[in-house]
């Protein structure tokens, strides 16, 4: 067997590795087990890994004796997002509410990912319920940022990310409802892609704010982004909101790229704005033209989606009652079986956004809440369809700094909320954005890697990868 260097294999490499030969999809199934074996223990980006990978992988092996053609992600080992289902396995979404439910049949994006030959390590940690930026609201204990276990891997898919920055598995899912892909790949120096709205089916995912949830790949380089992104895309009969639509032509010929001044203002690091500044320089100096543009409502987004958030929330959590799903507490009448039952399963950030949910929903404070909400979610939509007239992509950053520690923000929701302010306009508009390192910065001693931000209009994920790919490797 060939000798792997981990932290230089993508998805491409394993591929071509596995089609000649040099490597079986059996024999990387038990690297990657061994690599988790050694570093999950203090890493804890996974919650669970599946033995019958090794059957998976030998049937992949078979496949490829056989001489049959290829699949697109043939032999590729994938770390799955605790709120992803798998058929038969333990899907908690990071709660205690959901600690021994099984998950009675596939994802969309599972049976997709089964079809076009992957093989699934594991179910990784995530803040409880998706809600969080740190991965420490999982019931089942935080996730370390691998370059620096003080640290935070971003939330929340910091399962996801920190397992593939860890050389834990190929490629991973996340998903993303207000950055949780894009803000723990920036932290943990990896690719995150969230889709637009309606790109990747929502079927499987247990739904935290429907009307924002995306699925997308969390990957070591933009092409394993791309590769990923088109096989698990497309209409599915059971997400009535997924469609089938061609991506928006890339484009060869010179870029227009705007930059948002309001990502450019008011808590953003100072070491973390050079960085940006270098890729918009990087840009120039290839001959592309930047633009400064603006989002005028882009600053009302944090309110709005701490408000239509809440409310989804707040609906799609009633389902967790104690009868119909997951952990039950029984006590001497319904009303008490309920709250027992959601006080002992559910966390605190859980509990705080069910309450301010219910409150923005009830009669007499609907209209002036949600009601109000939702129109200046429209406005920031027509902020982006005004913006994408003028440039082909957005450019800014992905997070207002780099990896902030285990414990700093956790106890002070409104400076974790803070940490969404560049990631949120993107799903109240339901545009896609990619979030790719370049380059770093220095904290106690520790270089960490910053992630910078593109954003394409609707269907544009073709656009975010040809940029993707100049920046790739140039910070
Ligand atoms: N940090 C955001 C929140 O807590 C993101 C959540 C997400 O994208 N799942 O709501």
């Amino acid at each position: 067997m060939t000798k792997i260097n981990l932290s230089e294999l993508d998805v491409l490499g394993a591929k071509e590795l596995l089609q000649k030969g040099e490597v079986s999809a059996r024999d990387l199934v038990a690297i990657y087990q061994g690599e988790i074996k050694s570093k999950n223990r203090n890493l804890n980006a996974y919650l669970e890994t599946f033995d019958d990978a090794f059957r998976e992988a030998e049937k992949v092996d078979k496949h490829l004796l056989h001489g049959e053609k290829p699949r697109a992600l043939e032999g590729v080992p994938f770390a799955i997002k605790d709120n992803i289902l798998i058929e038969g396995k333990i899907c908690s979404a990071g709660s205690k509410m959901l600690e021994n439910y099984r998950a009675s049949y596939d994802a969309f994006v599972v049976k997709k990912l089964r079809d076009a030959g992957a093989i699934l390590l594991g179910r990784t940690n995530m803040d409880e319920f998706a809600m969080g930026s740190s991965t420490e609201n999982s019931a089942y204990g935080a996730t370390k940022n691998p370059y620096d276990e003080t640290r935070v891997p971003g939330g929340s898919s910091g399962g996801s990310a920190t397992a593939v920055s860890a050389n834990l598995a190929l490629a991973g899912l996340g998903s993303d409802t207000g950055g949780s892909i894009r803000q723990p790949a920036g932290f943990c120096g990896v690719v995150g892609l969230k889709p637009t709205y309606g790109a990747v089916s929502r079927s499987g995912l247990i739904a935290m704010a429907s009307s924002l949830d995306q699925i997308g790949p969390i990957t070591k380089s933009v092409d394993d982004a791309e590769l990923i992104f088109d096989v698990i895309r497309g209409k599915d009969l059971k997400d009535s909101t997924s469609v089938e639509v061609e991506s928006v032509q890339a484009k060869s010929e010179k870029l227009k790229v705007g930059v948002p001044k309001e990502f450019f203002s008011g808590g953003l690091d100072k070491d973390v704005l050079e960085v940006v500044n270098r890729a918009v320089e990087t840009l120039k100096g290839l001959g592309h033209e930047v633009k400064e543009v603006s989002l005028p409502c882009a600053p009302y987004a944090l309110a709005v989606y701490y408000i239509i958030v809440p409310a989804e929330v707040s609906a799609n959590l009633a389902r967790f009652d104690g009868i119909r799903y997951g952990l039950r507490k029984h006590a001497k009448n319904l009303l008490e079986e309920y709250l027992e039952t959601r006080a002992a399963g559910l966390g605190k950030e859980v509990r705080r956004r069910i309450i301010l949910g219910t409150y923005v929903l009830s009669a007499g404070y609907h209209d002036a809440y949600y009601g109000r909400a939702s129109k200046v979610r429209a406005l920031i939509k027509k902020d982006f369809e005004n913006v994408f007239k003028e440039v082909d992509v957005l450019l800014g950053s992905t997070s207002p700094g780099p990896a902030f520690k285990i414990g700093e923000k956790v106890n002070d929701p409104l400076s974790m909320y803070l940490e969404d302010i560049f990631l949120v306009p993107v799903n109240l508009a339901g545009v896609p954005a990619l979030s790719l390192p370049f380059g770093s910065v220095m904290r106690d001693g520790v270089k960490l890697p910053v992630g910078v931000q593109l954003i394409a209009p609707w269907f544009g994920e073709n656009r975010l990868f040809e940029v993707g790919r100049i920046l790739e490797d140039r910070g």
